[in-house]
Protein backbone atom coordinates (compact mmCIF):
# COMPACT_ATOMS: atom_id res chain seq x y z
CA UNK A 1 0.00 0.00 0.00
CA UNK A 2 1.24 3.58 -1.01
CA UNK A 3 0.65 6.72 0.75
CA UNK A 4 -2.79 8.54 0.12
CA UNK A 5 -4.12 11.67 0.42
CA UNK A 6 -5.99 12.92 4.31
CA UNK A 7 -8.52 13.61 1.58
CA UNK A 8 -9.28 10.06 0.67
CA UNK A 9 -10.57 9.09 4.14
CA UNK A 10 -13.09 11.76 4.39
CA UNK A 11 -16.82 11.75 3.12
CA UNK A 12 -17.60 13.14 -0.15
CA UNK A 13 -19.53 15.63 0.72
CA UNK A 14 -17.13 17.25 2.95
CA UNK A 15 -14.08 17.27 -0.22
CA UNK A 16 -15.08 20.64 -1.00
CA UNK A 17 -14.86 22.69 2.03
CA UNK A 18 -11.51 21.32 2.90
CA UNK A 19 -8.52 23.06 2.86
CA UNK A 20 -5.13 22.55 1.07
CA UNK A 21 -3.72 21.02 4.27
CA UNK A 22 -6.13 17.67 3.13
CA UNK A 23 -4.65 17.18 0.41
CA UNK A 24 -1.38 16.24 1.56
CA UNK A 25 -0.70 12.42 1.65
CA UNK A 26 -0.06 10.67 4.54
CA UNK A 27 0.70 6.83 5.00
CA UNK A 28 -2.09 3.92 5.17
CA UNK A 29 -3.24 1.97 8.20
CA UNK A 30 -2.44 -1.60 7.05
CA UNK A 31 -2.58 -2.66 10.36
CA UNK A 32 -6.39 -2.19 10.82
CA UNK A 33 -7.59 -4.13 7.20
CA UNK A 34 -11.38 -4.22 8.49
CA UNK A 35 -12.05 -6.84 5.72
CA UNK A 36 -9.47 -9.21 7.38
CA UNK A 37 -10.32 -7.79 10.75
CA UNK A 38 -6.93 -9.08 12.91
CA UNK A 39 -8.71 -8.01 15.95
CA UNK A 40 -11.28 -11.17 16.01
CA UNK A 41 -10.83 -13.81 18.51
CA UNK A 42 -10.55 -17.78 17.16
CA UNK A 43 -13.02 -18.61 20.34
CA UNK A 44 -15.38 -16.53 21.42
CA UNK A 45 -16.25 -18.96 24.25
CA UNK A 46 -12.00 -17.93 25.58
CA UNK A 47 -11.97 -14.65 24.17
CA UNK A 48 -9.33 -14.13 26.66
CA UNK A 49 -6.78 -16.69 25.66
CA UNK A 50 -5.39 -14.45 22.74
CA UNK A 51 -5.45 -11.14 24.16
CA UNK A 52 -4.25 -9.60 21.04
CA UNK A 53 -7.49 -10.57 19.77
CA UNK A 54 -9.92 -9.24 22.12
CA UNK A 55 -13.29 -8.81 19.59
CA UNK A 56 -16.30 -10.97 18.74
CA UNK A 57 -16.84 -11.48 15.34
CA UNK A 58 -20.21 -10.10 15.87
CA UNK A 59 -19.56 -7.03 16.91
CA UNK A 60 -15.78 -6.01 15.89
CA UNK A 61 -15.41 -2.47 16.88
CA UNK A 62 -18.89 -1.27 16.22
CA UNK A 63 -19.68 -1.65 19.76
CA UNK A 64 -20.37 2.25 19.33
CA UNK A 65 -23.66 4.27 18.20
CA UNK A 66 -22.74 7.34 15.81
CA UNK A 67 -24.71 10.53 15.97
CA UNK A 68 -25.71 10.71 12.34
CA UNK A 69 -26.10 13.99 11.57
CA UNK A 70 -29.14 15.47 10.56
CA UNK A 71 -27.64 15.93 6.61
CA UNK A 72 -26.16 12.75 6.91
CA UNK A 73 -29.27 10.82 7.44
CA UNK A 74 -30.72 13.25 4.54
CA UNK A 75 -27.99 11.59 2.49
CA UNK A 76 -28.72 8.39 3.60
CA UNK A 77 -32.89 8.63 2.58
CA UNK A 78 -32.16 10.09 -0.69
CA UNK A 79 -29.29 7.91 -2.41
CA UNK A 80 -30.15 5.23 -5.05
CA UNK A 81 -26.90 3.22 -4.33
CA UNK A 82 -27.76 -0.22 -3.66
CA UNK A 83 -25.19 -0.52 -1.20
CA UNK A 84 -27.53 1.72 1.13
CA UNK A 85 -30.92 0.17 0.28
CA UNK A 86 -30.53 -1.98 4.55
CA UNK A 87 -29.34 1.14 5.81
CA UNK A 88 -32.18 3.42 4.49
CA UNK A 89 -34.33 0.79 5.62
CA UNK A 90 -32.58 0.77 9.15
CA UNK A 91 -32.77 4.70 9.34
CA UNK A 92 -36.53 4.38 8.88
CA UNK A 93 -37.23 2.23 11.27
CA UNK A 94 -35.59 4.60 13.67
CA UNK A 95 -37.04 7.19 12.52
CA UNK A 96 -40.92 4.84 12.94
CA UNK A 97 -39.85 4.61 16.59
CA UNK A 98 -38.45 7.52 17.55
CA UNK A 99 -35.69 6.28 18.31
CA UNK A 100 -32.57 9.09 19.11
CA UNK A 101 -34.66 11.27 16.08
CA UNK A 102 -34.01 14.91 16.89
CA UNK A 103 -33.32 17.73 14.63
CA UNK A 104 -29.57 17.40 15.01
CA UNK A 105 -30.08 13.88 13.35
CA UNK A 106 -30.04 10.80 14.26
CA UNK A 107 -28.34 9.83 17.45
CA UNK A 108 -27.96 7.24 20.55
CA UNK A 109 -30.65 7.08 23.00
CA UNK A 110 -29.74 8.92 26.13
CA UNK A 111 -30.90 5.48 27.89
CA UNK A 112 -27.28 3.81 24.96
CA UNK A 113 -24.89 6.91 25.52
CA UNK A 114 -25.45 6.09 29.54
CA UNK A 115 -25.31 2.00 29.12
CA UNK A 116 -22.41 2.94 27.14
CA UNK A 117 -20.83 5.16 29.29
CA UNK A 118 -21.00 2.96 32.23
CA UNK A 119 -19.73 -0.08 30.40
CA UNK A 120 -18.19 0.18 27.61
CA UNK A 121 -14.56 -0.30 29.22
CA UNK A 122 -15.44 -3.74 29.69
CA UNK A 123 -17.81 -4.82 26.70
CA UNK A 124 -16.09 -2.85 23.85
CA UNK A 125 -15.73 -5.08 20.82
CA UNK A 126 -17.53 -7.79 22.44
CA UNK A 127 -20.93 -7.41 23.22
CA UNK A 128 -24.13 -7.12 21.25
CA UNK A 129 -25.83 -4.28 23.94
CA UNK A 130 -23.61 -1.94 22.51
CA UNK A 131 -23.84 -3.04 18.80
CA UNK A 132 -24.22 -0.46 16.39
CA UNK A 133 -27.87 -0.90 14.72
CA UNK A 134 -26.24 -0.22 11.38
CA UNK A 135 -23.65 -2.91 11.56
CA UNK A 136 -24.27 -6.16 9.67
CA UNK A 137 -23.11 -9.85 9.99
CA UNK A 138 -20.69 -9.98 6.64
CA UNK A 139 -17.79 -9.02 5.16
CA UNK A 140 -18.30 -5.19 5.30
CA UNK A 141 -20.50 -4.50 7.81
CA UNK A 142 -21.42 -1.24 7.72
CA UNK A 143 -24.85 -0.29 6.02
CA UNK A 144 -24.02 3.14 6.04
CA UNK A 145 -20.55 3.74 4.98
CA UNK A 146 -20.60 6.20 2.47
CA UNK A 147 -22.72 8.78 5.15
CA UNK A 148 -20.67 7.54 8.31
CA UNK A 149 -19.48 10.18 10.90
CA UNK A 150 -16.29 11.69 11.65
CA UNK A 151 -15.95 9.05 14.62
CA UNK A 152 -16.64 6.35 12.65
CA UNK A 153 -14.52 7.43 9.35
CA UNK A 154 -11.02 7.84 11.72
CA UNK A 155 -11.05 5.15 13.84
CA UNK A 156 -8.60 2.41 13.48
CA UNK A 157 -7.57 0.02 16.35
CA UNK A 158 -4.09 -0.24 15.75
CA UNK A 159 -1.72 2.70 14.34
CA UNK A 160 0.81 2.27 11.85
CA UNK A 161 2.70 4.93 13.29
CA UNK A 162 1.54 4.42 17.45
CA UNK A 163 1.04 7.70 19.27
CA UNK A 164 1.50 9.74 16.47
CA UNK A 165 -0.50 8.47 14.38
CA UNK A 166 -3.46 8.18 16.89
CA UNK A 167 -2.89 12.30 17.37
CA UNK A 168 -2.83 12.83 14.09
CA UNK A 169 -6.14 11.01 13.41
CA UNK A 170 -7.30 12.45 16.61
CA UNK A 171 -6.93 15.96 14.96
CA UNK A 172 -8.83 15.18 11.49
CA UNK A 173 -11.76 13.96 13.83
CA UNK A 174 -11.55 17.36 16.08
CA UNK A 175 -11.74 19.07 12.46
CA UNK A 176 -14.61 17.46 11.08
CA UNK A 177 -16.73 17.24 14.36
CA UNK A 178 -16.03 21.25 14.20
CA UNK A 179 -18.27 21.41 10.19
CA UNK A 180 -20.33 18.56 11.52
CA UNK A 181 -21.47 20.81 14.22
CA UNK A 182 -21.58 24.12 12.11
CA UNK A 183 -23.63 22.37 9.09
CA UNK A 184 -26.22 20.80 11.34
CA UNK A 185 -26.70 23.60 13.43
CA UNK A 186 -27.00 25.74 9.75
CA UNK A 187 -29.41 23.46 8.34
CA UNK A 188 -31.67 23.21 11.20
CA UNK A 189 -31.69 26.61 11.56
CA UNK A 190 -32.67 27.05 8.03
CA UNK A 191 -35.57 24.42 8.43
CA UNK A 192 -36.78 26.57 11.83
CA UNK A 193 -35.51 24.14 14.17
CA UNK A 194 -34.07 24.37 17.00
CA UNK A 195 -31.05 21.68 18.31
CA UNK A 196 -31.18 18.98 21.51
CA UNK A 197 -28.89 18.24 23.94
CA UNK A 198 -30.10 14.55 24.74
CA UNK A 199 -27.39 14.18 26.96
CA UNK A 200 -26.62 16.93 29.14
CA UNK A 201 -26.69 16.49 32.34
CA UNK A 202 -29.76 18.57 32.75
CA UNK A 203 -31.97 17.43 30.06
CA UNK A 204 -35.31 16.47 29.94
CA UNK A 205 -35.25 14.51 26.99
CA UNK A 206 -35.52 10.81 27.14
CA UNK A 207 -37.30 10.50 23.83
CA UNK A 208 -37.39 6.61 24.03
CA UNK A 209 -37.68 3.78 26.29
CA UNK A 210 -36.75 0.03 25.99
CA UNK A 211 -40.34 -0.62 24.76
CA UNK A 212 -39.45 2.21 21.29
CA UNK A 213 -41.94 4.01 22.72
CA UNK A 214 -41.30 7.60 23.76
CA UNK A 215 -41.75 9.14 26.76
CA UNK A 216 -42.79 12.49 26.37
CA UNK A 217 -45.43 13.29 22.99
CA UNK A 218 -45.63 16.64 24.10
CA UNK A 219 -42.10 17.49 24.12
CA UNK A 220 -41.64 15.55 20.95
CA UNK A 221 -44.03 17.68 19.21
CA UNK A 222 -42.76 20.79 20.27
CA UNK A 223 -39.40 19.85 19.24
CA UNK A 224 -40.38 18.55 15.51
CA UNK A 225 -42.83 21.48 14.74
CA UNK A 226 -44.42 21.54 11.65
CA UNK A 227 -42.29 18.51 10.63
CA UNK A 228 -43.15 15.78 12.71
CA UNK A 229 -44.55 13.11 10.76
CA UNK A 230 -42.09 14.09 8.06
CA UNK A 231 -39.22 13.67 9.77
CA UNK A 232 -37.09 11.64 6.92
CA UNK A 233 -38.29 15.03 4.78
CA UNK A 234 -37.09 17.26 7.49
CA UNK A 235 -33.46 15.55 7.24
CA UNK A 236 -33.60 15.41 3.53
CA UNK A 237 -33.75 19.31 2.74
CA UNK A 238 -31.04 19.60 5.34
CA UNK A 239 -28.39 17.41 3.07
CA UNK A 240 -30.15 19.78 0.31
CA UNK A 241 -29.41 22.62 2.22
CA UNK A 242 -25.35 21.56 3.08
CA UNK A 243 -25.40 20.25 -0.64
CA UNK A 244 -25.87 23.99 -1.63
CA UNK A 245 -23.57 25.55 1.03
CA UNK A 246 -21.12 27.95 -0.31
CA UNK A 247 -17.48 28.25 0.99
CA UNK A 248 -17.96 31.53 1.87
CA UNK A 249 -20.95 31.07 3.35
CA UNK A 250 -19.68 28.25 5.61
CA UNK A 251 -16.18 29.76 6.83
CA UNK A 252 -17.90 32.43 8.92
CA UNK A 253 -19.83 29.90 10.41
CA UNK A 254 -16.71 26.76 11.05
CA UNK A 255 -15.48 28.08 14.89
CA UNK A 256 -11.88 27.44 15.58
CA UNK A 257 -11.26 26.25 11.68
CA UNK A 258 -8.15 27.99 11.28
CA UNK A 259 -6.53 26.46 14.91
CA UNK A 260 -7.21 23.16 14.13
CA UNK A 261 -6.35 22.73 10.67
CA UNK A 262 -2.81 24.15 11.97
CA UNK A 263 -3.16 21.11 13.96
CA UNK A 264 -3.88 18.58 11.68
CA UNK A 265 -1.04 20.22 9.70
CA UNK A 266 1.58 19.80 13.02
CA UNK A 267 0.50 16.39 12.97
CA UNK A 268 0.70 15.69 9.14
CA UNK A 269 4.45 17.03 9.38
CA UNK A 270 5.09 14.76 12.58
CA UNK A 271 3.46 11.66 10.85
CA UNK A 272 5.40 11.58 7.74
CA UNK A 273 8.75 12.88 9.40
CA UNK A 274 11.51 9.98 8.93
CA UNK A 275 15.37 10.84 10.74
CA UNK A 276 18.34 10.71 8.06
CA UNK A 277 19.88 8.23 10.44
CA UNK A 278 18.25 5.39 12.10
CA UNK A 279 19.54 2.80 13.86
CA UNK A 280 17.77 -0.58 14.71
CA UNK A 281 17.35 -1.06 18.81
CA UNK A 282 18.74 -4.55 18.77
CA UNK A 283 16.73 -5.01 22.44
CA UNK A 284 13.38 -4.11 20.94
CA UNK A 285 13.90 -7.28 18.29
CA UNK A 286 14.36 -10.90 18.83
CA UNK A 287 16.21 -13.05 16.10
CA UNK A 288 13.94 -16.32 16.15
CA UNK A 289 15.72 -18.02 13.21
CA UNK A 290 19.06 -17.03 11.07
CA UNK A 291 17.19 -15.43 8.63
CA UNK A 292 13.96 -13.29 10.73
CA UNK A 293 13.23 -11.05 13.46
CA UNK A 294 10.59 -11.20 15.53
CA UNK A 295 9.28 -7.50 15.91
CA UNK A 296 7.06 -7.24 19.16
CA UNK A 297 4.15 -4.36 19.17
CA UNK A 298 1.72 -3.25 21.15
CA UNK A 299 -1.43 -0.68 20.60
CA UNK A 300 -3.31 0.93 23.03
CA UNK A 301 -7.20 0.41 22.82
CA UNK A 302 -8.21 3.71 24.27
CA UNK A 303 -12.28 2.67 25.16
CA UNK A 304 -10.76 -0.66 26.48
CA UNK A 305 -8.18 1.15 28.93
CA UNK A 306 -5.62 -1.79 27.61
CA UNK A 307 -2.84 -2.66 25.76
CA UNK A 308 -2.68 -5.01 23.57
CA UNK A 309 0.97 -7.12 22.56
CA UNK A 310 1.20 -8.63 18.41
CA UNK A 311 4.16 -8.97 16.32
CA UNK A 312 5.16 -10.08 13.41
CA UNK A 313 8.92 -10.98 11.99
CA UNK A 314 10.80 -8.85 9.17
CA UNK A 315 13.98 -10.50 7.15
CA UNK A 316 16.86 -9.82 9.48
CA UNK A 317 18.95 -8.37 5.97
CA UNK A 318 16.17 -5.62 6.00
CA UNK A 319 16.80 -4.54 10.10
CA UNK A 320 20.63 -4.88 10.31
CA UNK A 321 21.13 -2.00 7.80
CA UNK A 322 20.05 0.40 9.46
CA UNK A 323 23.35 0.65 11.31
CA UNK A 324 22.99 4.57 12.07
CA UNK A 325 25.58 5.15 9.87
CA UNK A 326 23.99 4.79 6.29
CA UNK A 327 21.15 7.31 5.48
CA UNK A 328 17.46 6.57 5.14
CA UNK A 329 17.74 7.16 1.12
CA UNK A 330 20.53 5.04 0.53
CA UNK A 331 18.98 1.82 2.66
CA UNK A 332 16.48 2.05 0.37
CA UNK A 333 18.68 2.34 -2.56
CA UNK A 334 20.52 -0.37 -1.72
CA UNK A 335 17.90 -3.12 -0.79
CA UNK A 336 16.62 -2.42 -4.02
CA UNK A 337 19.95 -2.65 -6.22
CA UNK A 338 21.01 -6.13 -3.84
CA UNK A 339 17.78 -7.38 -2.79
CA UNK A 340 15.21 -5.82 -5.61
CA UNK A 341 13.28 -5.39 -2.15
CA UNK A 342 11.30 -2.12 -2.14
CA UNK A 343 11.16 -0.93 1.35
CA UNK A 344 8.13 1.43 1.62
CA UNK A 345 8.02 4.31 3.64
CA UNK A 346 5.49 3.67 5.66
CA UNK A 347 6.93 0.37 6.97
CA UNK A 348 10.32 2.57 8.26
CA UNK A 349 7.77 5.07 9.85
CA UNK A 350 5.81 2.29 11.45
CA UNK A 351 9.21 0.90 12.75
CA UNK A 352 11.02 4.27 14.16
CA UNK A 353 7.48 5.42 15.71
CA UNK A 354 6.90 1.70 17.45
CA UNK A 355 10.61 2.45 18.42
CA UNK A 356 12.18 -0.27 16.83
CA UNK A 357 14.23 2.10 14.61
CA UNK A 358 15.51 5.21 16.64
CA UNK A 359 17.00 8.57 15.06
CA UNK A 360 20.83 8.04 15.40
CA UNK A 361 21.79 11.26 15.47
CA UNK A 362 19.57 11.79 19.11
CA UNK A 363 21.37 8.91 20.44
CA UNK A 364 24.90 10.71 19.53
S1 LIG B 1 -10.84 -0.95 12.94
FE1 LIG B 1 -12.36 -2.42 13.74
S2 LIG B 1 -13.03 -3.70 12.01
FE2 LIG B 1 -11.15 -2.57 11.40
S3 LIG B 1 -9.52 -4.01 11.84
FE3 LIG B 1 -9.74 -2.74 13.67
S4 LIG B 1 -11.18 -3.82 15.01
FE4 LIG B 1 -11.30 -4.75 12.96
S1 LIG C 1 -21.97 3.45 11.58
FE1 LIG C 1 -20.91 1.81 10.51
S2 LIG C 1 -18.73 2.08 11.00
FE2 LIG C 1 -19.91 3.29 12.46
S3 LIG C 1 -20.16 1.96 14.25
FE3 LIG C 1 -21.96 1.69 12.94
S4 LIG C 1 -21.51 -0.06 11.62
FE4 LIG C 1 -19.57 0.63 12.52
Amino acid sequence: MSFRKILHSIPDIYHSFLPEIFHQDIPPEPFSNCSNCPMIAEKMDAPDSDLAKPFSPHTKCCTFTPRIPNYMVGGILSDIDPSLIEGKERILERIKLKKGVIPNGIYPTKRYHDYYEANAQNEFGRSKKLRCPFFVDDKFNCTIWKYREAICSFWFCKHLASDIGAEFWKSVTDYLKNIQGSFIAISANECGLQLVDLYGKNTSYELDGENNSFNNIEQYSKTWGKWEGREDQYYIRCFEIVKNLSLDLTSSFISDAKSLEKEVEIKQNELVFLPEFLIADKNAIRAINRNSYQIDISSFIRPTNKTIAWSFQLPKYVVDYFDGNTSTKEIIRKLFDKFSTTLEPEIIISLFRHGILKNAKSLK
